[in-house]
């Protein structure tokens, strides 16, 4: 049975489950702050990934096939960062960059079945949207739309009706809130996460700086430094004209 009894903040919430969904091991970290706060406040997080991020690379003695294992083994440390459990993470397997040659009626499925299987509270996402239609990396602009397409089938029975076979009932999402917005209309103080946020950041290693180039399995010291002034001083402008030190916007949806 739904439970519609939510507090209006997501802040206030507890013991409820969110899931983050993300085209990369990564992008997740739009919202890492504010899913960091929902764990402390003791709510079960977890994280999809679309792909496997196999391309992101400019190193030439790199494989796609190691460079799947390792973004997968920085995702988990990110993960842990904001203390979400390696069990709570859920790989699509898609390969990086080609989200919007799979086929569509099946990657609607696979994140409809997802979405009845973790019956979430919240969903956090890539923002397709509201009034017009976002541009972004293609990856991320297929990431968005997929993931409402899918938070609009979840709850209807007659759709994908092979799901119900598989003991998947109808679960309507309550509320979506969506990153890297153009149309922001809700924002979270993440200043007790901020460091976390931070720490999560920093696993990513092979994705930013130096090492997108020539691949080592740690940060180059100077990149850190950069990293994390960089992303205190964008928390801090998000959350200025909000009265907070650090925050994350998103756009809030109750019906994407
Ligand atoms: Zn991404």
């Amino acid at each position: 049975m739904q439970r519609t009894d939510l507090p209006e903040r997501l802040e206030e919430w507890t013991g409820r489950t969110i899931a983050c969904f993300g085209a990369h091991p990564d992008d997740d970290l739009h919202a890492a702050g504010t899913l960091a706060r929902l764990r402390r406040a003791g709510n079960d997080v977890h994280l999809v990934m679309y792909t496997n991020d196999d391309k992101g690379s400019r190193d030439r003695s790199m494989t796609g096939k190691r460079l799947a294992k390792i973004r997968r083994a920085e995702q988990e440390a990110a993960a842990a960062c904001i203390d979400i459990p390696k069990g709570n993470l859920h790989w699509l397997g898609h390969r990086d960059g080609e989200l919007e040659y799979v086929d569509k009626r099946q990657l609607v499925e696979q994140v409809t079945s997802m979405i009845r299987r973790l019956s979430p509270h919240a969903i956090f996402s890539f923002d397709p949207g509201a009034r017009f239609e976002q541009f972004h990396k293609s990856d991320h602009r297929a990431a968005a739309f997929v993931t409402v397409d899918a938070v609009r089938a979840a709850p209807w029975h007659l759709y994908f009706p092979e799901l119900l076979d598989e003991g998947l009932e109808p679960w309507q999402v309550p509320s979506c809130f969506f990153f890297d917005s153009h149309e922001p209309n809700y924002w979270v103080d993440i200043s007790a996460t901020i460091d976390a946020k931070i720490e999560a950041f920093c696993s990513h290693v092979s994705q930013f700086g130096r090492r997108v180039d020539a691949y080592e399995p740690t940060l180059h010291p100077d990149d850190r430094t950069g990293f994390e002034r960089a992303i205190r001083a964008y928390t801090a402008t998000v959350g200025k004209p909000h009265g907070f030190a650090h925050a994350e916007a998103f756009r809030r949806a109750g019906d994407p």
